[in-house]
């Protein structure tokens, strides 16, 4: 699991850097050390593998070199045996004289040249040359004493006698093989040939082979690089230096060391050498070779096979960068790999993460639609409750309303008695006077007397209409024609007007030829309205000889403002704070309820509007009622009766 930065965070500092530090140094300290050991494993493996395949076309080689070298120095072996067989040469070393001499110098010389051998010659007992192929060189053999020459001494022994050396006359290395010549069984003189082996050399060079052969003092006698030639392979102690002077084998060589820089043994016959060699800058630098040894049959010498190592360590070489190379590679695939894992790893976890994040969500939202729903059970219980309220508040409002116009009506209902009264004693009387025009024939005072009854009576049916219409239940909604509203309330209170002259000014539109103004509620309730703000204002200025009445009016944005202002004495301040609420009246007896305001506001309130009230500095009272305008749209006619 990943740990979160919160959780790193705790930790203490040294605890969390150290081990990042450590990892962030050490890896590729780590792993430069892999590719570099995987870079020597691959150079030794492949050193080894080399070394083993060389050694083995070494050994190849060895035995065909060490096959051609036998080849070449057995190739003479019978020649010396042959003047056995010549009588010219066996009367010379019986009894030699300067004829039998010249005889077997001749025939000497052209043995010599047939076989190609360096020299041919046949010694006496006494180790005396007495003829010779190269009688006819200032070098010549002839006369010399090679007593001492140890092939000479294997002769005499019966022995073949085989040496390599340099002549004391010529200074010529070369291969001497003698052999005893014998009369019945005694030995009478040693026949002697002297071959060159320098071919053998010759076909190494071509052949670009490093080899070399020593003899049984260890001295190398032929070598494909001449500076090798006449070295000795091991130390020689100071009495073989001695002996070998004194015979005079290698002439007056020093017979140096031939010393290896560096020798590492790498089984039986092969070693590892390294030699001194002049590069390319004439700097001395060494050289490497495996070098391989063999005996050589028939002989006391040896052939030794030196193959440079150069290019197996090149090969080496180029295999310990491939096994670095491969290695590296598959350490950065290692890596990669890794480094995928821990992608993988962390999309895992954020999966995982944002897994328990989503149920965590989930969970979360069901609490919140759980209590959700709760509260909108709440809420709708509630809703219920206040559309409860509402409706037992409107039916309160509803009755209030009535309540209130019953009280107005029973106010009225005086005046209208009043009213009433006059038109039905003018209709007595008028009716009497009628009776008795007809009785004499007076048909045009009857007639004009029985109109005006009908006037009379009409008069009479429009104010109980007014009355049945203010008394009727309406509702909210509705349209009303502002004009009409007001012809109407004042018609209700011309009885009054009559008694209590008014002067209204009309200042609220509409402009002659325009739509009649409309406003959101309904006819009776607007009548009602300005019945109650009119009568108000009649019993403001009831004690006041000069009454005025404004009535103005304008649309402010959507809603259209009336205000109903009067010149009366105006409301005691202490007073005003109470004007809307129910009961609360100034007027004397039973003239007032005090729930015209009330009401009226109410009734302004259910339809969406107000009622408010303003106390003008010029004095008096202004009621300003505020409602919703029905611009454009059709106005619906209103019945009255
Ligand atoms: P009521 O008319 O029965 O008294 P209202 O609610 O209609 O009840 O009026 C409450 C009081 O407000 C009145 O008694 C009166 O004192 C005062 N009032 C109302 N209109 C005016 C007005 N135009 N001028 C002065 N006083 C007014």
């Amino acid at each position: 699991m990943q740990c979160p930065p919160a959780c790193l965070g705790a930790m203490p500092p040294a605890l969390t850097v150290k081990p990042r530090l450590t990892r962030h140094l050490l890896l590729p300290l780590l792993l430069l050390a892999l590719v570099l050991a995987c870079g020597y494993a691959g150079y030794r493996i492949s050193e080894g593998v080399g070394i083993r395949a060389l050694a083995e076309n070494g050994e190849r080689q060895l035995e065909l070199n060490a096959r051609a070298v036998e080849s070449e120095i057995t190739k003479y072996t019978y020649l010396p045996s042959l003047l056995e067989l010549n009588d010219d040469v066996r009367r010379l070393l019986q009894t030699p004289s300067n004829y039998r001499r010249q005889r077997v110098n001749d025939y000497l010389e052209g043995l010599n040249q047939r076989s190609g051998s360096l020299a041919t010659y046949v010694l006496d007992t006494e180790g005396r040359v007495l003829a010779t192929s190269n009688w006819r060189e200032p070098s010549s053999f002839l006369g010399e004493d090679l007593a001492f020459r140890a092939y000479f001494q294997d002769a005499m022994a019966g022995r073949p006698g085989r040496f390599y050396g340099i002549g004391s006359t010529t200074g010529e290395p070369g291969y001497y093989l003698a052999h005893g010549l014998k009369q019945g069984e005694r030995i009478i003189g040693v026949a002697v040939v002297k071959v060159r082996l320098d071919a053998l050399e010759q076909r190494w060079q071509r052949a670009r082979l490093e080899a070399y052969v020593s003899d049984e003092n260890g001295i190398i006698i032929l070598a494909s690089d001449p500076a090798r030639r006449l070295k000795a392979v091991y130390p020689l102690g100071p009495n073989t230096r001695e002996r070998l002077a004194r015979s005079l084998q290698y002439h007056w060589v020093a017979l140096e060391e031939l010393q290896p820089l560096a020798r590492q043994s790498l089984g039986e016959g092969i070693e590892q050498v390294s030699f001194a060699a002049a590069g390319p800058d004439q700097a001395a630098e060494a050289v490497n070779y495996l070098q391989q040894s063999r005996a050589l049959d028939d002989t006391p010498w040896h052939l030794t096979l030196l193959t440079p190592l150069r290019d197996q360590r090149r090969t080496a070489i180029g295999h310990a960068l491939l096994a670095g190379v491969a290695c590296a590679l598959l350490i950065f695939l290692g890596l990669a790999l890794n480094q995928r894992r821990k992608v993988i790893a962390t999309r895992l976890a954020a999966r995982e993460a944002l897994e328990q994040a989503n149920s965590q969500l989930e969970r979360r939202i069901a609490d919140r639609t759980r209590s959700l729903r709760a509260s909108n059970e709440r809420l709708k219980a509630e809703i219920g409750e206040r559309r409860q309220t509402e409706a037992h508040l409107r039916k309160t409002q509803d009755e209030l309303v009535q309540a209130g116009k019953l009280a107005v009506i029973g106010q009225m209902s005086t005046s209208i008695a009043h009213e009433l009264n006059q038109p039905l004693a003018a209709l007595r009387t008028l009716s009497g006077n009628t009776v008795r025009f007809l009785q004499r024939g007076a048909l045009d005072v009857a007639g004009s007397n029985l109109q005006t009854i009908a006037e009379l009576v009409d008069r009479m049916g429009k104010i109980t209409a007014s009355l049945r219409a203010f008394a009727r239940r309406s509702d909210d909604h509705g349209q009303a024609d502002l004009d009409k509203a007001v012809e109407a309330a004042l018609m209700l209170l011309h009885p009054r007007l009559q008694r209590t002259p008014l002067i209204v000014e009309r200042d609220y539109g509409p402009e002659p030829g325009q739509e009649p103004l409309r406003l959101a509620i309904d006819q009776t309730r607007l009548e009602q309205i300005l019945v109650n703000l009119i009568g108000n204002a009649l019993d403001a200025m009831a004690r006041q000889r000069d009454r005025r009445l404004w009535l103005s009016g304008a649309l402010v944005g959507a809603r259209y403002q009336l205000e109903v202002r009067d010149n009366g004495p105006g409301i005691d301040p202490a007073l005003r704070g109470h004007l809307f609420e129910p009961f609360f009246t100034t007027k004397p007896g039973e003239q007032g309820l005090g729930l015209g305001l009330t009401l009226s506001a109410s009734l302004a309130a259910a339809a969406g509007g107000s009622l408010g009230v303003r106390h003008p500095d010029e004095g008096g009272t202004a009621f300003i009622l505020s409602l919703a305008s029905f611009t454009g749209a059709p106005l619906e006619q209103q019945p009255h009766g």
